[in-house]
C-alpha cells in the first residue's frame, strides 16, 4: 500500500511524511487513542466519490474520544469538511479508506487519561478488500475472550482495545482460518476481530445486542435497516450461543472494512449448505449498490466529495 501524500495533523493538512510523533508519545506507550474507519466508494457512471455515512462515523468517533476523556475541538460536521478537503487534495478516483485518529500526543511518563492533550490526525488511502474470502470465509471461535465494558469498552474504537482483536486475528490466520469470532466472558458471541455478526436460523435474523461487548457498527445498523425495509425481515437483537452459529442456515459478518463477508464454515463445520446463503447474497448485492450511490432511497447516506 503506497503512503498517502497528505495528512490532516493537529490543525491543518500537511505532507504525510511530516505527520510524525516521538517515541515517548503517550498513546504509543499506553494505547490512549481512538480511531475510526470510513469507506469512500467511487461511482464510475457519475465520476463521483461517495463517502458512506460520514456523519454517523464521526458521531461514534467523537463518542470514543469522550470515553477517553478527550476534548476535541471539532464537530462531526467540521470533521466531514476536513475529510472532504483531504480527499480532494489527494484527488482519488477510486475506492478509499479514511482513518481518523485521536491520540494523546504528550511525551510524558505516567498512565492516565487526564491532564493530557489530544491530537487529531486523518489520513485517506486507496483501499480494496479487507478480507480476501468475502464470498466464503472459514471462521473460528477464538480462545481469546472479548474485552468487557468494564475492562476496555468495546463500544469505543479504542486503540489499546484492539490488541484483543489482534491476538484473536493472528491466531485464527496462523491456524488457517479467515477470521476469528470472540466470545464474551459469559460465553456468548460478541463479534469478529473487526466485524459485527448476523446469523439466520429458523426463519429469523439474530445479531448480538449492543450490551454484549460489541462495537456499535454503522454497517450493522445499515444491514438491520436494509433487511427490514427492503427484504421485509426483522432482526432480533439478543445474545447468541456459539452453537447457534454451528446450526445457522446462513451467517455473515459486516463492517466498513470487511463489508459483507459470508461465513460458510465455522471450526470445520459447514454453515447451512456450506456456500453463501441466498439472503446473504441478496443483502450483499443490495449493500454494494447502496454504498456506491446507486439506490436513490439511500442517497442521503452517500456523501459526494467532488463538486
Ligand atoms: N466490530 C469491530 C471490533 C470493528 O473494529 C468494526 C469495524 N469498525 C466493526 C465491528 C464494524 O463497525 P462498522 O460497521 O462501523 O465499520
Amino acid at each position: 500500500m503506497p503512503n498517502p501524500s497528505y495528512a490532516f495533523f493537529n490543525d491543518k493538512i500537511i505532507p504525510y511524511s511530516e505527520a510524525k510523533v516521538g517515541v515517548l508519545t503517550h498513546a504509543l506507550n499506553y494505547g490512549t487513542a481512538c480511531f475510526g474507519g470510513i469507506r469512500g466508494y467511487w461511482n464510475e457512471e457519475e465520476k463521483q466519490l461517495f463517502v458512506f455515512r460520514p456523519l454517523d462515523h464521526f458521531q461514534r468517533f467523537i463518542e470514543s474520544t469522550r470515553l477517553l476523556c478527550m476534548e476535541l475541538p471539532f464537530t462531526k460536521e467540521a470533521l466531514v469538511k476536513i475529510l472532504t478537503d483531504l480527499i480532494q487534495k489527494e484527488g482519488y478516483k477510486g475506492d478509499v479508506y479514511v482513518r481518523p485518529l485521536a491520540f494523546y500526543g504528550d511525551e510524558v511518563i505516567g498512565v492516565r487519561l487526564h491532564n493530557l492533550t489530544p491530537i487529531l490526525a486523518i489520513v485517506t488511502v486507496p483501499f480494496g478488500r479487507y478480507i480476501e474470502k468475502e464470498e466464503g470465509a472459514h471462521v473460528t471461535v477464538s480462545s481469546w475472550t472479548r474485552i468487557d465494558d468494564n475492562v476496555i469498552p468495546a463500544r469505543g474504537k479504542i486503540s489499546g482495545g484492539y490488541v484483543n482483536s489482534a491476538f484473536a486475528k493472528t491466531d485464527a490466520l496462523r491456524s488457517g482460518f479467515d477470521e476469528a469470532i470472540l466470545l464474551n466472558q459469559d460465553g456468548h458471541v460478541s463479534e469478529g476481530s473487526a466485524e459485527n455478526i448476523f446469523i439466520f436460523r429458523k426463519g429469523k435474523f439474530i445479531t448480538p445486542p449492543v450490551t454484549d461487548n460489541i462495537l456499535e457498527g454503522i454497517t450493522r445498523n445499515t444491514i438491520i435497516t436494509l433487511l427490514h425495509d427492503e427484504l421485509g425481515m426483522d432482526v432480533v437483537e439478543r445474545s447468541i450461543d456459539r452453537t447457534e452459529i454451528y446450526l445457522a442456515d446462513e451467517a455473515f459478518m459486516v463492517a466498513t472494512g470487511a463489508q459483507i463477508v459470508a461465513m460458510i464454515k465455522i471450526d470445520h463445520r459447514p454453515i447451512g449448505t456450506g456456500m453463501m446463503g441466498e439472503i446473504t447474497r441478496k443483502v450483499r448485492d443490495l449493500y454494494f449498490n447502496v454504498v456506491r450511490g446507486r439506490v436513490q432511497k439511500y442517497r442521503q447516506w452517500c456523501y459526494p466529495i467532488y463538486t
